[in-house]
């Protein structure tokens, strides 16, 4: 076996494929793709842990500062997962991204990595249950000192971040009753006091995800929900500047080891290729189905911010210029009802994933949230009766019909 010679083209004949000038699809198309010599048209799955240097110099050299292209070991780089890193930071609008082995993995490393005992975060108190855990058990056990407000009440923002607020948290469309936080606003807020902001934007998609461009700094994904797609793989993924990426992030993900897998990389990036087309055809036919259920007498409420009854449509428009891909119902009658209706669904699938191609319905107050108190069930506005719903991509019309047969049998 001979190395190829430096200087040459060598594993990698051509260098990722990067043009800021094209449109999202293309992008995602082919944004990031490495080439090996072989000239495969499909990404290749790189499944290495390591790479060989072709000298004890050339290893020497490398682990002082290695090129561009260069690799040293799968926990902080790898071809395949630089691949997926630099399509989702083209797509996100950040320099670069780190990907991770689980959304958690993501959530976490963007704010362990640059927090130390001492600082004070600000999140809203609206969050995915494992999110929460990290902020309330988790950072504080660490020293760090976390204030939650309502997400949607500005006042309570700017009341809590205070000079020296080291960062802020927060899910822009809140699980599982779609509540949106003003990005642009609570940015403004947080940059006024020098804090960093760290959006958790799964809800968003990365398609209607404007994060960046409304002063969001860091935003981080649940590869698992949207841009899998399919519901096959855990993944994450945090998006940035180089500086933080590869300054903050890097270091801490390299030594805790919490990165994304090759195998899994190589399925996010498949993902991608049909990431907006899935997503706008989610978000079409979850506007249908809103509108379908919108005034049914056996609901007391319908919740999606494509709906000009969501108190906070104009905002969605602005935000996500789309309602999105998520909805959810309150049924009246409470849990048995909401049981009854769930076990005769036949398209609709009861499980806890979101953004996959196959309808999902959730019911929140006994499996998501089922461990939060009832006082704080009850300021969320998880009751009994509310289904979740994340629309797939199957035909709104058999959504529609698959949704009456199941409220018929309440
Ligand atoms: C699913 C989810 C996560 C966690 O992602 P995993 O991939 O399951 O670890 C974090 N935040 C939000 C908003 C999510 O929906």
């Amino acid at each position: 076996m001979t190395p190829a010679p430096s200087g040459l083209p060598g594993f990698l004949c051509r260098g990722p494929e990067m043009t800021k000038e094209w449109k999202t699809r293309t992008q995602l198309v082919h944004e990031g793709s490495r080439r090996s010599q072989y000239g495969e048209m499909a990404e290749a799955i790189f499944l290495t842990q390591g790479f060989v240097y072709e000298s004890a110099e050339a290893a020497e050299a490398r682990f002082i500062k290695p090129g561009p292209d260069e690799f040293i070991y799968a926990r902080y780089g790898n071809p395949t997962v630089r691949m997926f890193e630099d399509r989702i930071a083209a797509i996100e609008g950040t320099e670069d991204a780190f990907a991770t082995a689980s959304g958690m993995a993501a959530v976490s490393g963007a704010l362990t990595s640059m927090l130390r005992a001492g600082d004070h975060v600000v999140s809203s108190r609206a969050l995915f249950g494992s999110c929460l855990y990290i902020l309330e058990e988790v950072l504080t056990r660490y020293g760090v000192q976390v204030t939650f407000v309502d997400g949607v009440d500005l006042a309570e923002w700017r009341a809590a971040c205070v000079p020296g607020t080291k960062a802020v948290f927060f899910e822009s469309m809140s699980n599982p009753t779609l509540e949106l936080v003003d990005i642009e606003a609570v940015s403004a807020i947080a940059h006024g006091v020098g804090a960093i902001v760290v959006v958790d934007n799964v809800f968003s998609t990365p398609i209607f995800s404007n994060a960046v461009a409304q002063g969001a700094d860091v935003v981080v994904y649940s590869t698992t929900k949207h841009i899998d797609g399919q519901g096959r793989a855990l993944g994450g993924v945090i998006c940035g500047t180089r500086d933080f990426i590869r300054g903050v992030v890097e270091p801490y993900m390299k030594h805790t080891g919490g990165s994304m897998s090759p195998f899994t990389a190589w399925i996010m990036l498949n993902g991608m290729v049909t990431l907006d087309l899935r997503c706008r055809a989610m978000a079409e036919a979850a506007a249908r189905v809103a509108s379908a259920l919108e005034g049914d007498a056996r609901l007391t409420r319908v919740i999606y911010p494509g709906l000009y009854s969501h108190p906070q449509a104009d905002l969605a428009a602005r935000q996500m210029g789309s309602g999105g891909t998520m909805l959810a119902f309150d049924i009246a009658g409470g849990k048995d009802a909401a049981f009854r209706f769930m076990n005769a669904l036949e398209i609709i699938k009861i499980s806890n994933n979101l953004g996959d191609a196959k309808s999902i319905v959730t019911h929140p107050a006994t499996t998501t949230h089922q461990r939060l108190p009832e006082a704080q069930k009850a300021v969320l506005g998880i009751t009994p009766g509310l289904i979740r719903l994340s629309v797939g991509l199957e035909d709104a019309q058999d959504l529609i019909a698959d949704l009456q047969a199941g409220l018929a049998a309440i």
